[in-house]
């Protein structure tokens, strides 16, 4: 906490007004480190009071704010970006980018491994990024008139106050990912971050306010959730709610905001299947079931928490599946030894080769090995030397972007949103490129009570007849660390089916026909995300129309974006955020009849 102190983004009060304000009553709750139980912090314990005055503050602010033009809102934005990331420094070279501080204080009080922290700083910045761009393409429409003396027009404004309740597992990334899109355009916030995470939306807050982001457009309440969950809900001058959570607290804020007839986005619970078909790439199958299973340890909306194997497949899917889930390393996300071994199941550089081959060192690997080609968002952890000449760092934006170059001209790149380090070595003749792994390694859950909801999934799975592969128990650190688990022949009459487990435990499920399949995938209430694994294009067109879910990656396991869409089905939400789609939940609609122009 000595650094974040340090540098000044230790804040435990709210953020009303652009001024820093305790509880009304004084009140105060714990943060506390999921991987030691250490208190962090005590901050503001907020209720009704707070949020009306903080609404009061946007809706004031919104008067001006919304009258800046989308440019004018942009250079704020861009500064915010800069601040949270490193961005531009060209403009803003006075000013210290704090991404290592924001990644400190999210694993401190997340408990994600710091690397993986590092990448929530970029995605997180990345939406800030695109809609501060995307505002100023925000056009209305000029309908052709009925009568000929009249213009018909249609404008689109910025809806008003918006409220945005977020959770703890991004506790950046699902702040930046409303509060990006509502202030491009031109909308004030009223955020309420998760109890167990305030610190990091706090700090964001604060880089907010330094990047010129005018006092009351950006507010933070945070304690008491019903009440100021209620206050926000009551309100008139609350446009709209947005909400990350659970799909009960979204029914709730649903509801509640019917009295006042707020727009209200959702972005709730999932529960993802995810088909591996007997003509898929098993190592394709295993790598991307991995990554989008255990990431976050397990705590992701998009999750697969449900791998159905086709039978032809499920003994040597589930013992590479196995063999890959033992190889993650538990541990406190601030030890490097956490955070940066290598997954040993994988010996090669991981790489899709599309272009002329280039040499790569692996550091598990030493020897030279050929790989070229996309580097996917996510991959695993591995060190890449190259000579200078032939590499250019292009770091534009959130993603790294490296190309490699032949002859002068730009012949491959490599694209990675995942973590990665740059350095020359010491004669300045290799450019070394070492990319992190977002899920080769696993921290805490957030608390006790969600161990003792993984520890009744797996009591309800085993009792009806499933077997544990790997794991199934608390680890031996203590705390809130669960051993990564594998848990075969789950059925659809268990919890680890039924439900989100949120956490380390991947249920294998055996299926026989794509029929079964899609019927299992289909057979929730969930509709968030989706993933198969198939070499067949003609299956990949058929499974994906069948599937009744927001999103599906189709030999992926890492799909999110900025620019591509980002919402549920069914219970799993309303609306969409990211990419264009995600502007609309904040604009309005107005038409305009200009009669008698003569
Ligand atoms: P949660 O619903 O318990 O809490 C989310 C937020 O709502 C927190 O800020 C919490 O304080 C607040 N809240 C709780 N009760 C409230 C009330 N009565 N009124 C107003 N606010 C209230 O969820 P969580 O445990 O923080 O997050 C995990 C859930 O979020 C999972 O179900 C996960 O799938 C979901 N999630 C969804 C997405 C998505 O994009 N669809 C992304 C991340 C997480």
């Amino acid at each position: 906490m000595e650094k974040i102190r340090a540098a000044g983004l230790l804040r435990t009060r709210g953020l009303i007004g652009g001024q820093w304000v305790d509880a009304y009553d004084g009140k105060t709750i714990e943060v506390q480190n999921p991987a030691t139980g250490e208190v962090l912090a005590n901050v503001a314990c907020m209720g009704n009071r707070e949020t009306a005055d903080a609404i009061t503050s946007a809706n004031t602010t919104f008067y001006t704010w919304s009258k800046l033009t989308a440019s004018e809102r942009s250079k704020a934005l861009r500064k915010w970006i800069f601040l949270l990331t490193v961005y531009i420094p060209q403009r803003h070279d006075l000013l210290m980018s704090h991404k290592e501080e924001l990644a400190l204080l999210m694993t401190l009080e997340q408990g994600k491994p710091m690397k993986e922290a590092l990448g929530e700083v970029n995605y997180g910045a990345s939406f800030i990024e695109f809609f501060a761009e995307e505002a100023k393409r925000v056009y209305g429409d000029i309908i052709p008139p009925t009568l000929a003396d009249r213009r018909l027009l249609v404008l689109k404004q910025p809806i008003g106050v918006v409220g945005a309740i977020t959770p703890w597992n991004f506790p950046l990334a699902m702040i930046t990912r409303k509060v990006g899109p509502a202030l491009a355009c031109g909308c004030t916030v009223v955020v309420k971050p998760s109890e167990f995470t305030p610190l990091t939306a706090l700090a964001a807050a604060d880089l907010a306010l330094q990047a010129g982001i005018p006092a009351g457009a950006l507010n933070v309440v945070m304690g008491n959730a019903p009440e100021i969950g209620d206050e926000l809900m009551q309100s008139t001058q609350v446009r709209k709610i947005t909400f990350t959570g659970s799909t009960a607290v979204g029914k709730k804020l649903m509801a509640g905001s019917a009295n006042t007839v707020k727009k209200v986005s959702l972005e709730l619970g999932g529960n993802a299947p995810c088909i591996v078909f007997d003509d898929a790439d098993i190592d394709v199958a295993v790598k991307g079931s991995l990554a989008a299973k255990f990431r976050n340890s397990g705590q992701t909306c998009v999750c697969a928490n449900r791998i159905l194997v086709q039978e032809g497949i499920y003994e040597k899917f589930a013992s590479a599946f196995v063999k890959a889930v033992q190889s993650l390393q538990v541990g406190n996300g601030l030890e490097e030894s956490t955070s940066q071994v290598a997954n040993p199941s994988f010996g090669s550089v991981d790489m899709i080769p599309v272009g002329p081959a280039y040499k790569c060192t692996h550091e598990k690997n030493p020897g030279w090995t050929t790989a070229s080609g996309h580097l996917g968002p996510v991959r695993i952890s591995s060190t890449i030397q190259l000579p200078e000449k032939r590499a250019r760092s292009d770091p534009n934006g959130s993603a790294l972007r490296i190309q490699l170059l032949e002859n002068e001209r730009p012949a491959v790149q490599f694209c990675g949103a995942a973590p990665a380090q740059l350095r020359k070595n010491e004669k300045q003749e290799l450019l070394e490129i070492t990319f992190y792994s977002f899920f080769h390694m696993q921290g805490p859950l957030i608390n006790e009570a969600a161990v003792e909801k993984v520890e009744k999934f797996v009591g309800d799975a085993t009792s009806k007849g499933a077997n544990i592969m790997l794991g199934g128990k608390r680890h031996s650190l203590g705390m809130s660390f669960y051993e990564p688990t594998v848990v075969g022949n789950v059925s659809n009459d268990m919890l680890l089916f039924r439900e989100e487990v949120f956490g380390p435990v991947a249920p294998l499920i055996p299926f026989k026909t794509e029929e079964e399949a899609i019927h299992l995938a289909n057979d929730t209430n969930a509709g968030l995300a989706a993933y198969m694994f198939t070499k067949s294009i003609a299956r990949s067109w058929r499974v994906s129309g069948a599937l009744e879910y927001g999103l599906v990656g189709v030999n992926e396991g890492l799909i999110s974006t900025e620019v591509a869409p980002f919402g549920g089905v069914k219970q799993s939400g309303l609306g969409r955020e990211g990419s264009k789609y995600g502007m609309d939940d904040y604009l309005e609609i107005k038409y305009v009849c200009m009669g008698n122009l003569g």
